[in-house]
């Protein structure tokens, strides 16, 4: 069959990927241990499953809907933003879609002509490059380094950008790495995208998962000149525990949402009605167990954080948000005779079968990530097995 190029030069989701190869194993009736996906573990709270049930019990659910979003949820959206953020946006300068990765993949085909650019600080969600590609742009990666926290500087944008610079991702709090930038760092990177003229995208998706002392700071809600110069990317899949409703959405300049919104109509129409029923409920709904599973997320992060600093050759800060670990194990692999981090993932899930991602969809191939979205008895339990797969390897290396 004939496959276009677009297709078969795209990269699979590496987080998806590994997913489902450590699902595969496991429907063999293998013990193994998944720490891939990033995706809390709790079931949806009741009172968003009861309001998704009544809205398809009154028929509410069972027709098509407006392309950007159901009034009810563009209402909650920019309620929700004006308790989070202080920031008041109006109704043509929001979309919803389903999941903020199709509200991304609808940015970039939106913004992007055939060589334009968007900078994506390294290590990066696996999905920006490819979508950026998918939209015929080009991305440029500019390393954030382990030593400086993950974080990119002014300087370093400055050197990346060219006349074809159209947008660069900012995603913090950070997957993989957890990291925030502070109030400073983006006062300075929003004022040299304006000053650029540089779309900033802000996907704030991990903004509610923030852990000890941090602080995050939306961008979008240092100046007003910064603010217009920013797509608020978001979703509930994260907050609220519902990933596999898919809703996600954009706020910001109306020109681009119009633009995203024709896009949509010609694609998914809608998102998915009764998930946005669903979704009104999460974000105008009691916020309690938002708490309550960042409180969980957060007693994880202390728990398990000492114990994966101590394994042989791993390296990794403390996270300060979103729910990852994102060790630098390049001592770990040499330890144990590894020159590939692919191969390391690989003995891991095939010997010791506990699945991760490897760094190398993230930009980071002396990586791996390890998703705390998981309970910490299974953790716990994988950080025994990955230990003693490393010292077993090391006194036979
Ligand atoms: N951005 C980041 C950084 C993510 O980790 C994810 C996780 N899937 C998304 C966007 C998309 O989330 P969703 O499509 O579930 O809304
Ligand atoms: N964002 C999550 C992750 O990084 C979910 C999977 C995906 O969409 O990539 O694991």
């Amino acid at each position: 069959m004939h496959i276009a190029k677009r297709a078969n030069q795209l990269e699979p989701s590496a987080t998806l990927a590994a997913s489902a190869k450590a699902n595969a194993l496991k429907a063999q009736g293998v013990d193994v241990l998944s720490l891939t996906v990033g995706e809390p573990d709790f079931i949806t709270p009741e009172n968003i499953q009861k309001a998704a049930i009544q809205a398809i019990q009154d028929g509410r659910a069972s027709f098509y809907k407006p392309t950007a979003g159901i009034p009810e949820l563009i209402e909650a959206i920019i309620s929700r933003t004006q308790q989070d953020y202080g920031l008041t946006y109006q109704k043509d300068q929001v979309i919803v879609a389903d999941g903020a990765k199709f509200i991304l993949f609808n940015l970039f085909q939106a913004i992007l002509n055939e060589g334009d650019e968007v900078i994506i600080p390294t290590p990066y969600w696996v999905s920006y490059g490819e979508q950026v590609k998918l939209a015929m742009g080009t991305p440029i990666f500019v390393e954030g380094k382990q030593t400086e926290s993950f974080k990119v500087t002014v300087a370093q944008l400055e050197a990346a950008r060219t006349p074809k610079t159209q947008a660069m991702i900012l995603n913090s709090p950070s997957n993989p790495t957890g990291n925030i930038y502070s109030k400073e760092e983006l006062t300075q990177i929003g004022n040299w995208a304006v000053a650029h003229n540089i779309l900033i995208i802000a996907d704030d998706i991990y903004g509610k998962l923030v852990y000890n002392d941090n602080v995050f700071t939306p961008i979008a809600t240092i100046s007003e000149a910064i603010r217009k110069q920013t797509i608020v990317v978001n979703g509930v899949s994260k907050s609220y525990s519902m990933t596999g409703w898919r809703i996600g959405y954009a706020l910001g300049d109306e020109t681009i949402i119009r633009a995203m919104v024709k896009i949509a109509s010609q694609s998914i129409s809608n998102a998915t009605a009764v998930s946005q029923y669903a979704a009104v409920e999460a974000l105008a709904g009691a916020q309690t167990k938002v708490e309550e599973m960042r409180q969980a997320f957060e007693n994880r992060l202390n728990e398990i954080y000492p114990k994966i600093a101590l394994l042989p050759g791993f390296t990794l800060e403390k996270p300060q948000g979103a729910f990852y670990f994102f060790p630098n194990v390049s001592a770990a692999m040499t330890m144990c005779g590894y020159s590939d981090v692919n191969d390391f993932v690989a003995d891991l899930l095939t010997e010791a079968h506990v699945a991760v991602v490897t760094g190398i969809g993230f930009g980071a191939p002396e990586h791996i990530r390890l998703s705390y979205a998981t309970d910490l008895a299974t953790f716990e339990k994988a950080l025994g097995r990955i230990e003693t797969f490393i010292r077993s390897k090391k006194q036979t290396n």
